[in-house]
């Protein structure tokens, strides 16, 4: 999903603002695998530090939220000891839930799409069933838990599934930038092919790396990080219920809030297919890592601080919270889906009698409708609902809403890069919508 890690890097087009030259440009652009590219993430300084800061950020997050302090700023942190950082059953769940997931991805289950338009002309095919991967694992959890399977050892073992996550992400990395010096230039993504070593690696070089017709980047990005965050929060709630003999209703809200955006997620899979993460970013240790390991342990901090930090919620918190989860979601979901049905088909009776803008690409733009308060609904929609996965934790502690500041800042870079992008792309007619439409995300704020 563009459900990713701040690590989703862009294409930059800067040298594609002079309209006048944009055709040649593009042209340049398809043919070309470019050591030339601007670098981003602070390049080989930001490709060595964050490899190494996010990892342990990941670690560190996790003690925290089980400590009893909870605190962020607590000194000495409370880091695991080396025996609570290794566990061979946390690799061998890991390794089988990658496996369960990789299976799942090849059976005939959906339909298959294909992709945009690569540089050489082809285009890819995609299975469509991550659904069904979340129903069969779903079904699956249910029968283990049926049988007695404790699956609030989840609990403990999260530290050690941490590491092991991000061993394998280190490892599959590595794997990719091997494997992508034998493919052709045309197979690479602009921005990954800069000829250092350490940038490419950490951006990724490959951009669309396939064993036979398992394409591994789509596989990766809404499936087994995606799906595990949903089953790491179940496991939560089922050592709440080991130790107080019943979820609390904060945890049962986060859950269930967290199991509707992945199940919107993957209900929607085929929207990844035109994302930059697939379109234009190589598969490197960024996307890996942010796949993998960041967004299935730190995306849902608040169940693993729920555990050892029960929260009292009332009902009219609990509805309130609700409300501001769905206002949130109705947000998300129809200004997404708008935006995708224009792209798609600008005549459906749903988008047709819009008000838009020309321009000169012979795309157009939306000025009413959700894209017509602010420039990015969608953004905001998300940050409601990130807002609302972290108020059942209530107000004693930073760390459950570690979600939602890390995700407002995210949000802001992506937006200011996207916007770089349209202005390349639409010129003047992005200007004009920018007078329409003058703020970015939040209404009348920003
Ligand atoms: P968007 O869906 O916001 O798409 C941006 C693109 O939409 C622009 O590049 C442009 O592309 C098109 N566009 C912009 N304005 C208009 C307009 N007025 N009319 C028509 N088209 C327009 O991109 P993202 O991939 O960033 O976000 C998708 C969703 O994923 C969002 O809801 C976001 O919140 C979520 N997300 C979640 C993350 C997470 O970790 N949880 C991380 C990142 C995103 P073009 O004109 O070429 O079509």
């Amino acid at each position: 999903m563009h459900i990713r890690i701040s690590l989703q890097s862009q294409l930059h087009l800067h040298a594609l603002h002079r309209r006048p030259i944009m055709k040649a440009n593009s042209q340049a652009l398809k043919n070309r695998s470019s050591h030339d590219t601007e670098r981003e993430f602070g390049g080989t300084l930001g490709a060595l530090c964050i490899p190494i800061f996010l990892p342990l950020t990941v670690l560190f997050l996790i003690s925290v939220s089980r400590s009893p302090e909870a605190s962020v700023l607590q000194l000495p942190p409370p880091l695991p000891s080396t025996e609570q950082l290794w566990d061979p059953l946390a690799l061998v769940l890991l390794l089988g839930w990658i496996a369960l997931h990789a299976l799942l991805y090849v059976m005939p289950l959906g339909k298959v799409s294909e992709g945009l338009v690569l540089r050489d002309g082809t285009r890819l095919k995609y299975p469509i069933n991550g659904f069904h991967s979340l129903c069969i694992s779903g079904v699956l959890l249910m029968l283990l838990v049926g049988l007695g399977a404790p699956l609030g050892c989840l609990f403990e073992l999260l530290v050690p599934l941490a590491v092991c996550a991000i061993a394998v992400s280190f490892l599959f990395s590595v794997y990719l930038y091997i494997r992508s010096f034998w493919v052709p230039s045309h197979a690479l993504a602009l921005g990954g092919n800069t000829g250092n070593p350490l940038y490419d690696f950490f951006i990724g070089r490959e951009l669309n790396p396939r064993i036979a017709k398992f394409d591994l980047k789509y596989f990766c990005e809404l499936r087994p990080g995606l799906i595990g965050w949903v089953v790491i929060n179940l496991g939560m709630l089922m050592k709440e219920v080991e130790l107080r003999g019943s979820p609390s209703l904060a945890m049962m809200l986060v859950n269930s809030f967290q199991l509707l955006y992945v199940a919107d997620a993957l209900w929607n899979e085929e929207a990844v297919l035109t994302t930059m993460d697939i379109v234009h970013d190589g598969f490197g240790f960024m996307l890996v890592f942010g796949d993998l390991a960041w967004v299935p342990f730190t995306y849902g901090l608040q169940a693993a601080f729920l555990v050892v930090h029960p929260q009292a919620l009332s009902s009219l918190g609990a509805a309130t919270i609700i409300t501001l989860n769905g206002i949130g979601y109705y947000v998300f979901r129809k200004s997404n889906s708008q935006k995708n049905q224009f792209r798609r088909d600008p005549t459906h009776p749903s988008v047709a009698r819009l008000e838009t803008i020309a321009t000169a690409t012979g795309k157009r733009l939306l000025v009413s409708g959700w894209w017509g308060l602010v420039r990015h609904p969608n953004y905001f929609g998300d940050l409601l609902m990130a807002l609302a996965w972290s108020l059942p934790c209530g107000f004693s502690h930073i760390l459950p809403y570690f979600y939602v500041i890390y995700f407002t800042v995210l949000l802001i870079h992506r937006e200011a890069r996207d916007e770089r992008q349209c202005r390349a792309k639409y010129g003047l007619a992005w200007d004009t919508y920018c007078r329409r439409v003058p703020y970015r995300i939040f209404p009348y704020i920003y």
